[in-house]
């Protein structure tokens, strides 16, 4: 079934396309001068426009049938991508449908642009084409580093506004829509169904129906470090709840102040049928407000569980861990999972001090139990006994000389996953070997 799902959108965004091209050689808008010609391309430009936003917001659905076989962070990173490119075609919809009109009528290019936005739903489609480019334009690099994380987030939210204000012309001015017999019609009304009912079942109806039958509610909080604190969460059929350790939730509490946030944060020890613990570092506005306000007691919306960075990533019988400051949380998780699986694992875990170690007494019985090695490496304590400095090739080839034979799974901030992923490679670990989970969506 997953299969099938897979394969819908790609086979109907093929059909309409060769539609397109069947409508418009029989039709004869090709053999119909300069103006039918640009009319065509401008027309194509429209229907890419709209598969690519239609692809995008299935990228972002969190669809069971999708995620797990890329994981959210890859599509998430194929959505970024895809949104560089699909501009392009919303940016040449609207000239080259003026222009192939102002061919036909004789007017200038901008009387034709004022005539054509009276047109049946084609100012909503141009406020609507604003909101989704202004989406773009936020989302590149040089915006998003000076944008928070919520102003990045609305603007996003009014790219949906700005995908339902073009929708309407699309219906009453699309020359492919009405064409006869009408397959395309109904080819893209059932691609925009199910697109539609992919992303309100995976961001909205799913999240609300586990809460429905699990009664999700935060039992308690354990501090960890002064900067990082565990949210034990609990419910009526938690066994019921797929999670594992690795994953990750994107966790909405039901709170004054906290309800129009969800934020994700990884399973911070295996799932046993009565908790999912989640440790959470201050960072931020809403992690400081976790930190200072959340109490027991609060519900929560939890949608996930996601991600693919889990125990069946590990093939052989031995795996490295490296982790930096709170990315040890899906760590600390796979690690005890992966040994009660029977598996060999070291653990490099970076921080700045002693104070930022998370987990450290867990991480000590973990090693109690055989199995599991643990390497602190701190970089701002000078007086510290163990491991100094940054986590490099050298290390690596010193502390776990078998590195060669262990699948390795490296998490926490991005510039130390790359650097630990460069060495890692550099030292002949094949690429497929090496897992990463970045806390950046
Ligand atoms: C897969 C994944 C797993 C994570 N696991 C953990 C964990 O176990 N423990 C932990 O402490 N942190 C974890 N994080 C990071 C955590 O989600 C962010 O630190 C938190 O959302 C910051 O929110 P803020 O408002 O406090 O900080 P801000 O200063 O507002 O945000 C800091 C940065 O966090 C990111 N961010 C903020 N809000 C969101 C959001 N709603 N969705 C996605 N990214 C956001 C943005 O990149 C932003 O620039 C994880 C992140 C990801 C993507």
């Amino acid at each position: 079934m997953k299969k099938i799902l897979l394969y819908v959108f790609p086979v109907g965004g093929a059909a309409v396309l060769y539609l397109w091209y069947f409508d418009n050689t029989t039709g004869g808008a090709f053999f119909a001068g300069k103006a039918g010609l640009v009319l065509a391309f401008g027309r194509l430009a429209g229907i890419m426009a709209a598969l690519g936003v239609m692809g995008q917001l299935l990228l972002i659905s969190r669809a069971r049938w999708l995620e797990p076989l890329f994981g959210l962070d890859r599509l998430t990173r194929f959505h970024h991508l895809a949104g560089l490119i699909i501009p392009l075609a919303l940016l040449a919809h609207p000239p080259l449908v003026v222009w192939s009109h102002a061919l036909r009528t004789g007017n200038g290019f901008l009387a034709q642009y004022l005539t054509v936005l009276g047109w049946e739903g084609a100012l909503p489609a141009a406020c609507g084409g604003l909101l989704i480019i202004t989406a773009v334009i936020l989302s590149l690099p040089f915006a998003r580093r000076r944008l928070s994380y919520e102003a990045w987030h609305s603007a996003h939210l009014g790219a949906y506004l700005g995908l339902a204000f073009s929708i309407g012309h699309q219906f009453g001015l699309g020359g492919d829509l009405s064409s006869e017999p009408p397959y395309f019609a109904r080819i893209w009304y059932a691609l925009y169904a199910f697109v539609l009912a992919n992303l309100a079942w995976g961001r909205v109806l799913k999240p609300l129906w586990l809460y429905r039958a699990n009664k999700f509610v935060v039992e308690k909080i354990v501090p960890e470090t002064t900067e990082a604190e565990s949210i034990w969460i609990t419910g009526r059929g938690m066994a019921s709840v797929p999670a594992e350790a690795g994953q990750f939730a994107l966790l909405r509490f039901w709170a004054p102040g906290f309800r129009t946030q969800a934020h994700p944060f990884s399973v911070s020890r295996p799932p046993d049928g009565r908790y999912l613990r989640f440790t959470i570092k201050k960072s931020g506005d809403f992690t400081s407000a976790v930190h200072n306000s959340l109490k027991p007691g609060t519900p929560v919306i939890i949608d996930g569980p996601h991600g693919v960075f889990t125990e069946k990533k590990c093939l052989g019988d031995k795996a490295l861990l490296i982790a930096g400051g709170i990315g040890i949380t899906p760590l600390r998780a796979l690690g005890e999972s992966l040994l009660s699986s029977g598996k060999d694992c070291v653990l490099l875990y970076a921080n700045r001090a002693q104070k930022d170690i998370v987990f450290r007494r867990e991480l000590a019985e973990l090693e109690q139990e055989g199995g599991f090695r643990v390497h602190h490496v701190l970089s701002g304590e000078p007086d510290w006994q163990g491991e100094k400095g940054r986590i490099d090739a050298g290390m690596i080839k010193r502390l776990v000389p078998d590195f060669a034979e262990r699948d390795a799974f490296l998490c926490g901030p991005p510039p130390m996953v790359a650097a630990v992923s460069a060495a890692l490679t550099g030292l002949g670990v094949s690429r497929t070997r090496i897992h990463s989970e970045l806390f950046s969506l």
